[in-house]
């Protein structure tokens, strides 16, 4: 039998007004139904807005120190779960076991870091002009947040919006991915047991042109956090704009690691194919396009190519590398890996649904070659595991194509050379830059977000820098 979740409206379980659900589907066997979730409307999304505009202040008045106490408690009770978690994200998104759990360790770690950081925050006191003075800065919450968050990273990315939201004091409305809410239907679940006030958290599933726009412009909403794709983000960043909201959003990717002349073709290999096959390509942060020097470029093709035969694909459960998430997204690699052949790249390895494995999404860690930097492989988000091959003549011709993309995410170098390193630091644009390492990976208490197209820019998220969009400051003159 399966179960049916409902949304989590003031901290009740409740069902959406229309009683109509959507499936969840295994990607490695879309045959069978892990749970079914509401199909709610904007009608939902409302009562939830509510229902955190209701909660609000008073969150806002309880001490940081308990908020972090029950964000701690939110932390341990992740932590309790952790197998049942990621059994359940592998079931729903289809990672592979080692970053599933992975992945809910990272949550879990998040929910710690800004349980700590609650306590820290309240403001700073300066020295007046004038005597008899208090001149001091707080640090107050902004509002209600509205938090609209992607399949890819189901857990992390809700729990590193979630926790510095409720840190800071503010009350949330979330919207998880349909392709894999459960994840995020156990966060607010363990939330609940910690003894989070209702009101504080409320999730809601369904479409994100119903039940996120509704979050975006209903006037009760202060804030709005959205990471997805570049397009659906331009989307929310004009509507939470117009509607007069503080808006951040960090989007898609083209992830170049330049590979240097100095570089050992294997270990540039290795970097590049855990960076763009790992989470079977379905990072933001994934490499996607590796710009070889000449002079490297036919080992490190050699070398890239046996790395992909020998990836060991199936279910996410005992596999190196799980399915795509959807046949949707297995389409779009699909037509990509069509396109890249018909623009004139050479398929160097893959590019099909691997042999007895056609029931789930699943296809072959795939790398082009003699790819021109203005070939569409070359400049669009593929979301799959896709390398595109760039071969380059010095460093300079390097920097030029890993920048000539409109997004700017992540990039990284593989070089013995400690001048071209420090060039590449200063001149990728790039949000995260990494030397001798892969573009994916990211460490929770620094600054993320992306350049150019990748990011509104705005605000960053994770480390001191998460905090910043969900607070504001007021500055007290209070004479005596
Ligand atoms: P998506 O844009 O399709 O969906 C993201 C979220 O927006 C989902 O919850 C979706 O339901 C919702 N949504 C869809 N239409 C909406 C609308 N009209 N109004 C409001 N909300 C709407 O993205 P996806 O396919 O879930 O995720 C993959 C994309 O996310 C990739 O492009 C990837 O690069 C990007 N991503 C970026 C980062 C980052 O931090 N930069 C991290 C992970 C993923």
């Amino acid at each position: 039998m399966v179960e049916t979740r409902e949304n989590y409206i003031d901290g009740e379980w409740v069902a959406t007004e229309t009683g109509e659900t959507l499936d969840v589907t295994n990607p490695a066997d879309p045959s069978e139904v892990i749970a079914q979730y509401q199909r709610s409307t904007a009608a939902d999304a409302s009562t939830a807005v509510e229902a955190a505009a209701d909660a609000q202040s008073e969150w806002a008045a309880t001490p940081g120190p308990e908020r972090g106490r029950i964000l701690r408690a939110t932390g341990a009770l992740l932590e309790e779960r952790k197998s049942e978690l990621t059994d359940l994200l592998i079931a729903e998104e289809g990672k592979a076991r080692p970053e599933a759990a992975g992945e809910v360790q990272r949550a879990i770690d998040i929910f710690y870091y800004f349980a700590t950081k609650a306590a820290d925050l309240g403001g700073t006191v300066k020295g007046a002009s004038a005597p008899s003075t208090n001149l001091y800065v707080r640090t107050e919450p902004v509002g209600v947040a509205a938090l609209i968050t992607p399949w890819n990273y189901p857990i992390a990315i809700p729990a590193w919006k979630l926790a510095p939201a409720l840190a800071a004091g503010n009350s949330v409305v979330l919207k998880p991915a349909s392709q894999a809410p459960g994840v995020v239907i156990e966060i607010a679940a363990a939330l609940d047991e910690a003894g989070l006030p209702d009101g504080v958290l409320n999730v809601v599933t369904g479409p994100g042109s119903e039940v996120g726009t509704e979050f975006i412009e209903n006037d009760g909403t202060d804030l709005v956090s959205f990471t997805g794709s570049s397009q659906v983000g331009q989307l929310v960043y004009d509507q939470a704009t117009d509607a007069g909201k503080r808006v951040q959003t960090e989007l898609g990717g083209k992830n170049p690691t330049v590979v240097s002349a100095s570089a050992d073709p294997a270990e540039a290999a290795d970097i590049v194919a855990s960076g763009g096959f790992g989470t079977t390509g379905q990072s933001c942060t994934a490499c996607s396009r590796a710009i070889v020097h000449e002079d490297v470029y036919d080992d490190f093709v050699a070398e890239l190519v046996e790395q992909a035969e020998t990836i060991d694909i199936g279910p996410g459960d005992d596999h190196e590398m799980g399915p795509q998430v959807s046949d949707d997204e297995l389409d779009s690699t699909l037509e990509y890996i069509d396109v890249a052949q018909s623009e004139g790249a050479t398929l160097a390895t893959g590019g099909g649904v691997p042999e007895g494995l056609d029931d789930g999404y699943f296809v072959e860690p795939t790398v082009f070659t003699d790819v021109e930097p203005d070939m569409r492989i070359a400049q669009e988000e593929v979301f799959g595991p896709v390398v595109a091959v760039l071969q380059v003549e010095d460093f300079e011709e390097g920097l030029d194509v890993a920048n000539g993309v409109e997004y700017g995410l992540s990039a990284s170098i593989v070089t013995d050379d400690h001048t071209e390193a420090n060039r590449f630091v200063e001149e990728a644009e790039a949000g995260v830059v990494k030397v001798n390492e892969k573009t994916t990976g990211l460490e929770l208490h620094v600054p993320f977000g992306g350049f150019k197209r990748s990011s509104s820019e705005t605000w960053r998220e994770q480390g001191d820098a998460g905090l910043d969009f969900y607070t504001i400051e007021k500055t007290v003159y209070d004479n005596y």
